[in-house]
């Protein structure tokens, strides 16, 4: 059998529970894959547990179920799989592509978030070392299908990055470009959060020789007091009644045009009108939504 054309994911992180901006994510990725018979996974992004919230976990699992948004195969944990984000690591210090860095957060005040590379040449052996990916000084850029050109200085704007902290746990950017590969996903659809990790992601790919998939940026849903609805934001589960009119306000939300008597669908007869006429054109080309300004 052939490879399936596309296979998309979701990948949530346990920090919270699934908040209106992330369903929105979901319902685009879901969407996009199921228009046009594609294969959809789900990854738990469980690499920070000081950070997850108990139960967060299986509350994500039990809202994706209950408004209707079945994935395909079996559920990956981030968690399971450091040591291949471990042996990554060593191959990249091995290499001389990364190294490891001992700079305080002080040491590192006022650089605006890009390293100024003061333990790029130091020769610091790893142990209780942060580790950095050196960045090439060119920029990377990529066509997103909603946000359209986006390019990134790796040099200038971005600087080394870490790639594992200092406490031992494995960065978000070298994880999904690794699980990305391994899972043979084609297609990201998510937040346009993270709209500016893109570039990283794709020198990282360009490292592993893994093939870059095409990207969509959905927008993120920024509440009235101008919050964001991101991934510390503390929100209370989304409620399994209310599956129905979630669904169509998301819907709403990516520019998707529900006819009126689809008002009183449930969530699975929604969901397959919507895939039937997933329009990824319509979605706002904005990288912020007001969620008051949605029905
Ligand atoms: N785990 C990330 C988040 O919840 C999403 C990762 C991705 O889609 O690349 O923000
Ligand atoms: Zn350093």
């Amino acid at each position: 059998m052939n490879a399936p054309a596309y296979i998309g994911r979701f990948a949530p992180t346990p920090s919270g529970y699934l908040h209106f901006g992330s369903l929105v994510a979901a319902l685009a990725s879901y969407l996009d894959a199921r228009a046009v018979g594609g294969r959809w996974l789900l990854r738990m992004e469980d690499l920070d547990p000081p950070r997850e919230v108990p139960g967060a976990q299986d509350a994500i699992l039990r809202t994706l179920e209950s408004y209707g948004l079945h994935w395909d195969g079996v559920l990956v944990r981030q968690s399971a799989r450091h040591a291949e984000y471990q042996a990554l690591i060593e191959r990249l210090l091995d290499s001389g592509l990364a190294y490891a860095c001992t700079c305080s957060r002080k040491q590192l005040e006022g650089y605006h978030g890009v390293y100024p590379g003061f333990c790029r040449d130091a020769g610091h052996g790893p142990r209780d070392a942060a580790i950095r990916l050196r960045v090439p000084q060119l920029s990377y850029g990529f066509d997103d299908r909603v946000q359209g050109e986006y390019r990134q200085h790796l040099g200038r704007e971005v600087g080394d990055f870490v790639i594992r902290r200092r406490d031992g746990l494995y960065a978000y950017q070298l994880a999904v470009v690794l699980d990305d590969a391994w899972q043979g996903v084609t297609d990201v659809v998510r937040g346009a959060d993270l709209l500016d990790s893109t570039p990283r992601q794709l020198y990282l790919q360009e490292l592993l020789g893994a093939p870059q998939p095409r990207y969509l940026h959905v927008p993120l849903i920024i509440q009235p007091d101008g919050h964001k609805l991101g991934k510390s934001y503390r929100s209370p589960p989304l409620p399994a009644d209310r599956a129905a009119p979630l669904l169509l306000r998301a819907l709403h939300a990516l520019g998707q045009e529900v006819p009126e008597a689809l008002a009183e669908a449930r969530p699975p007869h929604l969901l397959e009108w919507a895939a039937r006429h997933w329009d990824a054109g319509r979605i706002p080309r904005s990288r912020t939504l007001a969620e008051a300004q949605l029905r």
